[in-house]
């Protein structure tokens, strides 16, 4: 029996495709962002799910994700995110995959590498308007250095992309427009020196959502795709409805009542005031628990809500159960997901941890198994 795992539904996942189709007009193409493992949620099975749902692109953050794909037989066409160094390029040709280009350097390297394999190479350009991360800088010169790349013989640059810094604040989308009216400049700078690449795309989950006369060709959507929130705000519109794809359970190790006084954990930090019971969870810090969330976090038993106290250990930590009636020894825990009424989100350990609920859930999908569901519990 596993003592902890993470489920995914898959139903969840195809609901919120099918959502973020009905914010896109039928011609835009969404590519699924399944960087990371998919967010945590499993690649290969996440990624034949959005096949099913109709996403004709995947994006993923470095090579090896790519090499992943091609290799359990999916034939989409796959976008790089992150930066392919130039030793990768025959591997990159190799597996057809597609490098994010933002050098003169790069495109130049490339174009050598693809010339002596005799191929041609497919590529996104990436332009950053406002990130401050890859991507060329808006100068003078920008449109002629992409003009160059475009006349490389063995370059065909199928898409021009940017990327949203800001998209989830709706109370000021000064920043966000700001970069949208930016990339729709440089394009149409573009296409008066006769440049259009097919697909032109900037929308992650958050603009996808909140601004659909921003999707041009493409959508990239991550966050969303595994019903996470891609920010505070969006989680409080109603109209906004995505459905968490990942629960995390374990099985409750050891009951332990105990009398007033006991120290919990190391160094302590938890002291119980009046007798009490403790239980064991057979999860740590090294599974994705964050350390801070000791004495602040709660996971579920018997469908109420327990205390996370004292230290969380490299996998363990113990939950105050004083108030559960008739604990037992592998009695289903739920960290993150539904039991009974109540239900934790990925959205609350992130505010608690104080980090997202993309981080906690990467963290968690990573050491425990993933069990597949396909039926919706709402
Ligand atoms: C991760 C990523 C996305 C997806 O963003 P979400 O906010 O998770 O929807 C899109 N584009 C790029 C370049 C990314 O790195």
């Amino acid at each position: 029996m596993r003592s902890a795992w993470a489920e995914i539904n898959l139903d969840a996942i195809r609901k919120n495709i099918k959502y973020l189709k009905s914010r896109t007009d039928p011609a835009t193409k969404l590519m699924g962002v399944i960087k990371a493992n998919a967010y945590g949620h499993g690649v290969i099975p996440v990624a034949q799910i959005l096949r099913e749902e109709g996403v004709s692109h995947f994006g993923v953050a470095i090579v090896e994700e790519g090499i992943e794909l091609r290799q359990a037989g999916f034939h989409e066409p796959i976008l790089i995110l992150g930066k392919a160094f130039e030793e990768d390029y025959s591997l990159i040709l190799q597996y057809n995959l597609m490098p994010t280009i933002f050098s003169m350097k790069q495109a130049v390297i490339l174009n050598e590498v693809a010339g002596k394999a005799n191929r041609k190479a497919t590529i996104h350009i990436k332009i950053d308007t406002g990130m401050g991360r890859l991507g060329f800088m808006l100068k003078d010169d920008t449109i002629y250095q992409i003009a160059k790349i475009a006349a490389l013989p063995n370059l065909r640059i199928e898409g021009i992309f940017s990327h949203f810094a800001t998209s989830p604040q709706i109370s000021d989308t000064t920043y966000c427009m700001g970069q949208f009216l930016k990339f729709i400049k440089l394009l149409e700078e573009l296409e008066r020196l006769g440049l259009r690449f097919p697909l032109r795309h900037l929308s992650n989950s958050g603009a996808t959502i909140l601004f659909p006369e921003m999707q041009l060709d493409m959508v990239r959507p991550g966050t969303s795709i595994f019903g996470l929130y891609p920010g505070p705000e969006l989680e409080k519109m109603s109209e906004v409805t995505l459905y968490p794809a990942m629960e995390i359970k374990a099985r409750l190790a050891y009951v332990k009542p105990c009398p007033a006084g006991t120290r919990v954990s190391y160094t302590g930090s938890f002291v119980t005031t009046h007798s009490s019971v403790l239980g064991i969870v057979p999860l740590g810090y090294v599974d994705g628990i964050f350390r801070n969330l000791a004495n602040r976090g709660e996971v579920l038993l018997h469908g109420k809500r327990c205390s996370m106290v004292g230290n969380i250990c490299m996998d363990q930590f113990v939950i105050d159960i004083t108030h559960i009636t008739n604990p037992i020894e592998g009695d289903e825990i739920v960290i993150v997901g539904r039991q009974g009424n109540e239900f934790i989100s990925a959205e609350e350990i992130g505010e608690k941890a104080g980090t997202i609920s993309i981080e906690v859930l990467c963290g968690l999908g990573k050491r425990m198994p993933l069990v597949y569901r396909n039926t919706l519990i709402v």
